[in-house]
């Protein structure tokens, strides 16, 4: 194996899919992206379609799935997902060829051709959230976001990931001046919502002590949040940990609307 790859296609509420690739193989985590819009970040890339051996499904919300039912149409890949969530997504994917459904269990590893996969339930307010962990014998990618906390279970996933995409979706005093009504505030900054800078700091801190040294923020809010407000929070909680950028970890914000710089390990 060459290289293990991979870019942001998507973030944020608009819509998230993060591709993941080998020079054998690749796979999405989500599929919040139109069909085209997959189809052009793929030619960006230099990417070809045929590679892409599944698309891994996190939970039901709208901004993971809107493009799934083009997605299986298209390409005609299988795509993994738990039953709770199937049981979800299932009445708005249109007609599909249901031989490209593949129940995946927490804590259960799977291969797809050269990948090794994980799934660990998060919390969140969907009805079986997962995050993500894929390897390759170069190392271990961990997708984590849409989370309103980090608890054992997802350090413990996520260890020695060396890179991870992780969650930083608002600014608490953003959130709280804000225009949100306050039950939507509320839902955000819950123990099933999302999280926010100053707690994704926080756990990159031990992120970075279990042995990741790459981490994406992630799912960043329009409303509640700036990519350079995220970074600052993450970088000063890392800072004040004694850690250095660019020496102990390389921190970057995923793009809402474009493909990310890719980044390879
Ligand atoms: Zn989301
Ligand atoms: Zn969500």
């Amino acid at each position: 194996m060459k290289y293990l790859r991979t870019s942001a296609l998507r973030s944020g509420s608009s819509g998230n899919s993060i591709l993941i690739s080998t020079d054998q193989s690749s796979v999405l985590v989500d599929a919040g992206i139109t069909g085209k819009g997959l189809t052009c970040a793929l030619g960006e890339l230099d990417e070809s379609p045929d590679k892409l051996k599944g698309i891994l499904i996190t939970h039901e919300h709208c901004d993971h799935i809107s493009g799934l039912g083009v997605i299986l149409r298209r390409y005609k890949i299988p795509f993994f997902i738990n039953k709770e969530t199937l049981k979800q997504v299932l009445p708005g994917l249109g007609r599909f060829d249901p031989d490209l459904i593949r129940i995946i269990y927490p804590d259960e590893s799977f291969r797809i051709d050269d990948l090794e996969i994980m799934a660990f339930p998060i919390s969140h307010d969907a009805v079986a959230p997962v995050g993500y962990t894929i390897s390759s014998g170069l190392g271990t990618i961990g997708v984590c976001t849409d989370l309103g906390c980090t608890d054992e279970r997802v350090f413990q996933a996520l260890s020695g990931s060396k890179l991870c995409y992780l969650e930083a979706n608002y600014d608490q005093e953003l959130l709280r001046m804000g225009n949100y009504p306050l039950k939507l505030k509320e839902r955000i900054a819950g123990h099933h919502g999302h999280l926010s800078n100053d707690e994704s700091g926080a756990a990159c801190i031990r992120l970075l002590q279990q042995g990741t040294e790459r981490i994406i923020l992630s799912h960043l809010s329009q409303e509640n949040n700036f990519p350079h407000l995220a970074l600052l929070t993450v970088n000063d909680a890392l800072t004040e940990a004694g850690a250095k950028e660019g020496l102990d970890y390389q921190l970057t914000a995923a793009r809402r609307y474009d493909v990310s710089e890719p980044q390879e390990i």
